[in-house]
């Protein structure tokens, strides 16, 4: 399970390069393949600067210094569609007959293949393989005389997730699909607009948090200040609650909720769900911290620290093959032997997808000595892919999806084991049930999935 898409836009501030480094920066954690900003200076000329890696790795106060003018839109990526490539790397940029466009998405469409065979047999040429070129091309060929009509013509037509943040020559545009899928937020920093992915990205900066952009709103910023419209396709949210689970920084207000209070509920629910007998609570570093706490608040029992990360090697891996990976499970987390030793140990953790990685610390934990090992998981079972910019492993690599609790017990080697129930999930965040996705959890996706995307499916096609 990986990351998706981080994105952020500032719209008339004298640094805005520099904010943008900074916002992304702030949202490395979600997505750490490649980085890139897009600037816009006063006469309509645009900068770009992209490349594979980390924010830190990819700029620096030359490029930086480069990026001139007084808005940009920057983009961190993990590939949810397309290879980790440069050609990939976002922003995407642009010059169409109404003008110069650079586009940054978080989320995956669900009928990009369509729009793109469509796009393809009509003469279209691609320059990526990522489903976000398949709208800038619809709004290239877009025939309204201005770019907001034709996002507001062309984005109802493409299904799926979009989280958007534009630049177009004298204009910055944000949009979210009518679901709102993924997070996007719009802040003020002294006369300029800035629009983030999450809150994180705000408070690093010093900007003020205005507000949610809301599900089928499309914002449009120039000198004359900001318009609000609203897409034709009625909002329906579905507000992706695993942003709540595992994506989003607890630090960040999603959906209206603090991350960090509401992983502490999803502890409490679980705590309430499945009690257990221990010495102490210890979390999965860094997601489940917070659900770890809530779970030993709730429960009365004292909440350790059993598990050290190593904070030097990143969140995650940057080259998602096997090979490292195995070898980042090895050097990632170690366990606290002096703490560990003889005792009955909850163990908190945000989710379980393969169930090799949390096999092998279990195993570790055992071998630091735990007497008992009972884990608690701060979600349901992942039973189905996410189709919407969340790149899970395949249904039948999901250990949910072919094992019963009992036997992933079993596999696992713990004493006991507890899934939070949805019932428990969706009673810790504010909006009413159904403006929540849990389509990984119960298969029911809120949208029709016209085309049932690997995010390798537009490449092998090509
Ligand atoms: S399927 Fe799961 S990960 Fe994907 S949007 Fe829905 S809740 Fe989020």
């Amino acid at each position: 399970m990986k990351e998706e898409c981080g994105v952020f836009g500032v719209f008339d501030h004298h640094e805005a390069a520099q904010l943008t480094y900074l916002g992304l920066y702030a949202l490395q954690h979600r997505g750490q393949e490649s980085a890139g900003i897009v600037s816009l200076d006063a006469g309509g000329n645009f900068f770009v600067v992209k490349e594979m890696g980390l924010v830190s790795d990819v700029f620096n106060p030359e490029n930086i210094s480069y990026l001139k003018g007084r808005s940009a839109i920057g983009h961190v990526r993990y590939s949810t569609t397309g290879s980790n490539n440069i050609n990939n790397i976002q922003p995407l940029y642009s010059k169409t007959a109404k003008g110069k466009l650079a586009i940054a998405h978080n989320g995956n469409l669900t009928n990009a293949y369509s729009l793109y065979q469509m796009l393809k047999n009509e003469g279209a040429l691609f320059q990526s393989t990522v489903d976000s070129e398949v709208m800038l091309h619809m709004i290239a060929r877009s025939k309204s005389k201005t770019m907001l009509e034709a996002f507001k013509e062309v984005l109802p037509k493409v299904e799926g997730a979009y989280s958007l943040v534009c630049l177009g020559e004298d204009y910055l545009l944000a949009a979210r699909d009518p679901y709102g899928f993924r997070p996007l937020v719009l802040g003020k920093l002294d006369q300029g607009f800035i629009v983030a992915s999450e809150t994180c990205a705000l408070d690093l900066i010093g900007a003020t948090y205005v507000r949610e952009i809301n599900p089928g709103e499309v914002i449009y910023i120039d000198k004359n200040g900001l318009q609000s419209h609203k897409l034709s396709k009625k909002p329906t949210p579905a507000f992706c609650v695993f942003e709540h689970v595992y994506f989003s920084r607890p630090d960040s207000i999603v959906f209206g909720d603090s991350v960090h209070l509401v992983r502490k509920a999803f502890g409490r629910m679980l705590a309430k769900e499945y009690p257990v007998d221990a010495d102490f609570v210890m979390a999965i570093p860094d997601s489940g911290m917070s659900a770890a706490l809530g779970y030993a608040e709730c429960a009365s029992i004292p909440y350790e620290i059993g598990m050290t990360r190593n904070h030097y090697i990143g969140r995650t891996f940057i080259q998602p093959s096997q090979k490292i990976r195995d070898f980042g499970v090895r050097v990632k987390l170690n366990p606290i032997r002096s703490v560990l030793e003889g005792k009955r140990v909850v163990v908190v953790d945000d989710s379980l997808v393969r169930g090799t990685t949390s096999r092998q610390r279990v195993a570790a934990i055992r071998k630091a000595g735990a007497k008992e090992v009972h884990l608690r998981i701060s979600c349901p079972p992942h039973v189905s892919p996410c189709f919407y910019g969340i790149d899970f492993p395949s249904r039948e690599e999901l250990i949910a999806y072919n094992k019963s609790i009992e036997k992933i017990k079993e596999y696992l080697e713990v004493d006991s084991l507890g899934y939070l129930t949805e019932e428990g999930l969706l009673s810790a965040v504010s909006f009413p049930k159904d403006n929540y996705c849990t389509a990984c959890f119960t298969g029911k996706y809120p949208t029709k999935i016209m085309d049932e995307m690997d995010k390798y499916k537009l490449e092998r096609k090509w």
